[in-house]
Protein backbone atom coordinates (compact mmCIF):
# COMPACT_ATOMS: atom_id res chain seq x y z
CA UNK A 1 0.00 0.00 0.00
CA UNK A 2 3.20 2.29 1.26
CA UNK A 3 4.67 1.48 -2.21
CA UNK A 4 1.39 2.06 -4.52
CA UNK A 5 0.95 5.46 -2.36
CA UNK A 6 4.57 6.25 -3.10
CA UNK A 7 4.15 5.08 -6.75
CA UNK A 8 1.33 7.41 -6.91
CA UNK A 9 2.93 10.35 -5.55
CA UNK A 10 5.86 9.99 -8.11
CA UNK A 11 3.45 10.19 -11.26
CA UNK A 12 1.31 12.73 -10.09
CA UNK A 13 4.66 15.05 -9.59
CA UNK A 14 5.97 14.56 -13.25
CA UNK A 15 2.49 15.65 -14.31
CA UNK A 16 2.34 18.46 -12.06
CA UNK A 17 6.03 19.41 -13.16
CA UNK A 18 5.44 19.09 -16.85
CA UNK A 19 2.44 21.40 -16.39
CA UNK A 20 4.43 24.01 -14.09
CA UNK A 21 6.89 24.15 -17.30
CA UNK A 22 3.83 24.67 -19.74
CA UNK A 23 3.02 21.59 -21.27
CA UNK A 24 -0.48 19.91 -20.81
CA UNK A 25 -1.30 16.34 -22.07
CA UNK A 26 -3.31 18.43 -24.84
CA UNK A 27 -0.43 19.64 -26.14
CA UNK A 28 1.30 16.26 -26.50
CA UNK A 29 -1.34 14.31 -27.45
CA UNK A 30 -1.05 17.30 -30.60
CA UNK A 31 2.03 15.78 -31.47
CA UNK A 32 0.70 12.46 -31.76
CA UNK A 33 -2.49 13.21 -33.83
CA UNK A 34 0.69 15.06 -36.01
CA UNK A 35 2.56 11.91 -36.51
CA UNK A 36 0.25 9.63 -36.74
CA UNK A 37 -2.95 11.09 -38.37
CA UNK A 38 -2.01 9.93 -42.18
CA UNK A 39 -1.54 5.96 -40.63
CA UNK A 40 -5.06 6.19 -38.82
CA UNK A 41 -8.35 7.61 -40.31
CA UNK A 42 -10.47 8.54 -37.85
CA UNK A 43 -8.31 9.48 -35.26
CA UNK A 44 -9.57 11.47 -32.44
CA UNK A 45 -7.77 13.98 -30.04
CA UNK A 46 -9.44 11.35 -27.03
CA UNK A 47 -7.11 8.48 -28.33
CA UNK A 48 -3.73 10.97 -28.75
CA UNK A 49 -4.71 11.50 -25.16
CA UNK A 50 -5.19 8.20 -23.84
CA UNK A 51 -2.38 6.88 -25.23
CA UNK A 52 -0.08 9.63 -24.03
CA UNK A 53 -1.67 8.98 -20.24
CA UNK A 54 -0.63 5.40 -20.61
CA UNK A 55 3.27 6.14 -21.62
CA UNK A 56 2.89 8.59 -18.40
CA UNK A 57 2.10 6.18 -16.31
CA UNK A 58 5.32 4.19 -16.91
CA UNK A 59 7.90 4.68 -14.53
CA UNK A 60 10.79 5.11 -16.41
CA UNK A 61 9.20 8.03 -18.55
CA UNK A 62 8.37 9.59 -14.67
CA UNK A 63 11.90 9.19 -13.97
CA UNK A 64 13.34 11.07 -17.52
CA UNK A 65 10.56 13.65 -16.76
CA UNK A 66 12.16 14.41 -12.85
CA UNK A 67 15.92 14.30 -13.83
CA UNK A 68 15.12 16.65 -17.24
CA UNK A 69 13.37 18.92 -15.59
CA UNK A 70 15.65 19.61 -11.90
CA UNK A 71 17.85 20.15 -15.08
CA UNK A 72 16.47 22.49 -16.56
CA UNK A 73 15.14 24.34 -13.87
CA UNK A 74 19.27 24.21 -11.74
CA UNK A 75 20.40 25.52 -15.21
CA UNK A 76 17.85 28.55 -15.45
CA UNK A 77 18.65 29.51 -11.96
CA UNK A 78 22.43 29.46 -12.87
CA UNK A 79 22.66 26.83 -9.81
CA UNK A 80 24.94 24.26 -11.76
CA UNK A 81 28.84 23.73 -11.48
CA UNK A 82 30.54 24.77 -14.98
CA UNK A 83 31.25 24.08 -17.62
CA UNK A 84 27.81 22.21 -16.91
CA UNK A 85 25.84 25.09 -16.15
CA UNK A 86 26.83 26.53 -19.67
CA UNK A 87 26.45 23.48 -21.81
CA UNK A 88 23.11 22.93 -20.33
CA UNK A 89 21.84 26.92 -20.28
CA UNK A 90 23.19 27.39 -24.48
CA UNK A 91 21.46 23.70 -25.02
CA UNK A 92 24.91 22.92 -26.66
CA UNK A 93 24.72 20.96 -29.87
CA UNK A 94 27.69 18.39 -28.94
CA UNK A 95 26.39 17.70 -25.27
CA UNK A 96 23.69 15.04 -26.42
CA UNK A 97 22.37 13.57 -23.05
CA UNK A 98 19.21 15.26 -23.21
CA UNK A 99 18.44 12.99 -26.36
CA UNK A 100 19.74 9.79 -24.34
CA UNK A 101 17.78 10.59 -21.58
CA UNK A 102 15.01 10.81 -23.98
CA UNK A 103 16.16 7.30 -25.42
CA UNK A 104 14.66 5.24 -22.18
CA UNK A 105 11.23 6.84 -22.84
CA UNK A 106 11.36 6.15 -26.89
CA UNK A 107 13.27 2.82 -26.47
CA UNK A 108 10.00 1.31 -24.35
CA UNK A 109 8.13 0.61 -27.30
CA UNK A 110 10.76 -0.49 -29.38
CA UNK A 111 12.18 0.68 -32.48
CA UNK A 112 9.55 2.14 -34.41
CA UNK A 113 9.39 5.06 -31.86
CA UNK A 114 12.98 6.45 -33.02
CA UNK A 115 11.50 7.29 -36.39
CA UNK A 116 8.80 9.45 -34.79
CA UNK A 117 11.64 10.93 -32.44
CA UNK A 118 13.62 12.23 -35.43
CA UNK A 119 10.23 13.70 -37.26
CA UNK A 120 9.27 15.83 -34.51
CA UNK A 121 12.52 16.91 -33.81
CA UNK A 122 13.03 18.21 -37.02
CA UNK A 123 9.95 19.30 -37.82
CA UNK A 124 9.38 20.71 -34.24
CA UNK A 125 5.49 21.40 -34.60
CA UNK A 126 3.55 23.20 -31.82
CA UNK A 127 4.59 22.99 -28.25
CA UNK A 128 7.97 21.69 -29.45
CA UNK A 129 8.42 25.08 -31.09
CA UNK A 130 7.94 26.93 -27.92
CA UNK A 131 10.25 24.62 -25.64
CA UNK A 132 12.34 26.14 -28.56
CA UNK A 133 12.21 29.49 -28.19
CA UNK A 134 15.62 30.88 -26.62
CA UNK A 135 14.23 34.45 -26.17
CA UNK A 136 11.78 33.14 -23.30
CA UNK A 137 14.62 33.45 -20.62
CA UNK A 138 13.51 29.92 -20.07
CA UNK A 139 15.97 26.79 -20.33
CA UNK A 140 13.98 23.42 -21.90
CA UNK A 141 17.19 21.77 -23.10
CA UNK A 142 16.00 18.63 -21.50
CA UNK A 143 12.04 19.19 -21.60
CA UNK A 144 12.06 19.47 -25.37
CA UNK A 145 13.77 15.78 -25.91
CA UNK A 146 11.74 14.51 -23.29
CA UNK A 147 8.11 15.96 -24.62
CA UNK A 148 9.08 14.66 -28.40
CA UNK A 149 10.24 11.14 -27.13
CA UNK A 150 6.59 10.96 -25.06
CA UNK A 151 4.54 11.79 -28.67
CA UNK A 152 6.68 9.67 -30.23
CA UNK A 153 6.30 6.27 -28.02
CA UNK A 154 2.37 7.16 -27.29
CA UNK A 155 2.63 7.12 -30.87
CA UNK A 156 4.27 3.78 -31.30
CA UNK A 157 1.97 2.71 -28.37
CA UNK A 158 -0.86 3.90 -31.18
CA UNK A 159 0.67 1.50 -33.69
CA UNK A 160 1.35 -1.02 -31.82
CA UNK A 161 -2.66 -1.40 -30.48
CA UNK A 162 -4.18 -0.57 -33.80
CA UNK A 163 -2.68 -3.43 -34.99
CA UNK A 164 -3.52 -5.80 -32.54
CA UNK A 165 -7.29 -4.73 -32.83
CA UNK A 166 -7.32 -5.76 -36.59
CA UNK A 167 -5.80 -9.12 -35.66
CA UNK A 168 -2.41 -8.88 -37.13
CA UNK A 169 0.98 -9.65 -35.01
CA UNK A 170 2.65 -6.77 -34.03
CA UNK A 171 5.96 -5.80 -35.93
MG1 LIG B 1 17.36 19.32 -26.13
Amino acid sequence: MAEKNYQDQVEATAKQWLQERGVSVSDIADLVYFLQRKYHTNLTHEECVMNVERVLAKREVQNAILTGIQLDRLAERKMLAEPLQSIIEVDESLYGIDEILSFSIVNIYGSIGYTNYGYVDKEKPGILAKLNDKSTGECHTFLDDIVGAIAAAASSRLAHSSQQKSGQQPQ
